[in-house]
């Protein structure tokens, strides 16, 4: 495998940074993941607009101009033969010698890698939904930045997992859930109009949650940009999970309590097929 290191595409296995790297040491960086499907990078466009945005927020110095960066993604896809597969794109603020405060100098540090990722399996356990855990958000005021600062989701989501469920449902101080530890989260209501939380500081305003909003408008489904409590999510008629990873995963069980019919419902599985229709058309 190959990645893209600072100028460079190496093999991945003995690729490095410093040690002093500011993302090693403080986290100080940001990313994004991108689907690349048939060999093509899904939804290219908001992935870089949100880096760029991610980076602005920071004060952070892009490492190139976003031409060579559509360049540098499409050729680690290439040099890698990935028809379908994961891009991550990491930059930081570079390396420094170690001090909290912005560095006067430093170059920003960016990798690429991607792996090889099989959607249709994901498409496949779609077809019978996953389970939930909920579990208190305990992250900072700024969730809107892609930031690789990842410590409280990571805890959250390994949560879920020793207790076999596939991802957490993070909680707020009100009893409102805020999003998934790496998925936004929808549900349907009793008049079947979609509901997620609209975009704050306190999500990130996921590409596959814009993209499935556009969708739902296109079949004439209502969505009602909202908070909604773990209550209404453990009473909703439908409730699923959009990621670049997870498609649109429904969940049919939340902290062991059964959601609607325990099977997946119909509105997911019509934007599910919308999306893949979405991901196999984009150019
Ligand atoms: N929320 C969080 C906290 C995430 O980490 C992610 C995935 N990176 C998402 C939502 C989903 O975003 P996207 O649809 O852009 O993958």
């Amino acid at each position: 495998r190959i990645a893209y290191v600072n100028g460079a595409y190496v093999p991945l296995a003995g690729a490095a940074v410093g040690i002093e790297d500011r993302g090693f040491q403080f986290a100080d960086g940001v990313y994004e993941g991108i689907a690349v499907r048939k060999g093509r990078l899904i939804d290219l466009e908001p992935h870089l607009q949100r880096l760029w945005r991610s980076m602005g927020e920071l004060d952070m110095d892009a490492p190139m101009a976003v031409g060579p960066m559509r360049l540098v993604l499409s050729e680690v896809v290439r040099q890698n033969r990935i028809a379908d597969g994961f891009l991550y794109v990491q930059v930081t603020r570079g390396e420094a010698r170690r001090d909290h405060a912005f560095p006067a100098f430093s170059r920003p540090s960016l990798i690429v890698t991607c792996r090889r990722f099989d959607y249709d399996a994901v498409f496949t356990r779609a077809a019978t939904g996953v389970k939930a855990k909920s579990v208190p958000d305990i992250r900072w005021g700024r969730c809107d930045i892609k930031s690789i600062s990842l410590l409280p989701n990571v805890l959250a989501k390994q949560a879920a997992r020793s207790e076999g469920a596939f991802e957490a449902v993070l909680i707020d101080t009100d009893g409102n859930v805020t999003e998934g530890s790496s998925t936004n989260v929808w549900m349907v209501d009793g008049t079947n109009t979609l509901i997620t939380r609209a975009t704050s500081d306190n999500i990130l305003p996921g590409i596959t949650r814009a993209v499935l909003a556009d969708l739902a408008a296109e079949h004439q489904v209502r969505v009602d940009t909202r908070p909604f409590s773990l209550e209404e999510a453990y009473q909703a008629r439908e409730l699923f999970l959009t990621s670049t990873t997870s498609g649109v995963m429904p969940i049919v069980a939340l902290d062991g309590r059964t959601i609607a019919s325990g099977r997946p419902g119909p509105l997911a599985g019509r934007l599910l097929a919308a999306y893949k229709t979405h991901m196999d058309s984009c150019p």
